[in-house]
């Protein structure tokens, strides 16, 4: 199965590549999110994986966009609905990308995360594969998220501290009257 793994980062990604990897699967790495401000660190994120990448023999595709304009008018006013919009672009471009490059599937590292909204996660990824013609591989990779962690602290790998858009940055720093979201 040619299979197109949509990657948010690197310490997210090493458990997921290493259990495709144990299915005999051969993801190609996808990075797309304009999710993540500001500039500084959506930078660190994305050479980071590059980086990851490269020395783990994995392919990667980098669709290099920084999104915070277009991200903050379409979350607005609703900033706390803002993850359905989130995986929705996300998983929109994974699955067009999939369908225009011959990929049988594709999937993401965000389901290893028990910090993400797993379930709307999975639904969004699976509507997106329908309107594009291609398959959805689910896996419930949370199991993994703590042992993915450690193997990037042991790394030395770049650990981000919150989950990506500006208004999890202000959640994580506890900014008052903002609930506080762990890192990923
Ligand atoms: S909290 Fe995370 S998943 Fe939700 S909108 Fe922000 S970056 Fe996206």
């Amino acid at each position: 199965m040619k299979l197109l793994l949509h990657t948010c980062c690197a310490p997210c990604l090493v458990k997921c590549a290493e259990s495709l990897r144990g299915e005999g699967l051969e993801p190609v790495l996808y990075w797309y999110n304009p999710n993540i401000h500001p500039v500084v660190e959506y930078r660190a994120r994305r050479d980071a994986l590059a980086a990851y990448a490269e020395g783990a023999g994995l392919a990667l595709e980098t669709e290099d966009v920084y999104g915070l304009r277009a991200f903050v008018a379409a979350v607005s006013p609703d900033f706390d609905g803002r993850c359905a919009h989130c995986y929705r672009v996300r998983m929109e471009a994974a699955a067009a990308f999939a369908a225009g490059h011959g990929y049988d599937a594709f999937s993401t590292t965000l389901l290893i995360s028990p910090y993400q909204k797993h379930e709307l996660l999975r639904q969004t990824a699976e509507a997106a594969a329908a309107r594009h013609g291609v398959d959805f591989l689910y896996r419930d990779f949370r199991p993994l998220f703590r042992s993915g962690q450690q193997a990037a602290r042991d790394m030395g790998l770049y650990r981000q501290k919150y989950c990506g858009c500006v208004f999890s940055e202000e959640e994580r720093y506890g900014v008052e009257g903002r609930s506080r979201r762990p890192s990923k």
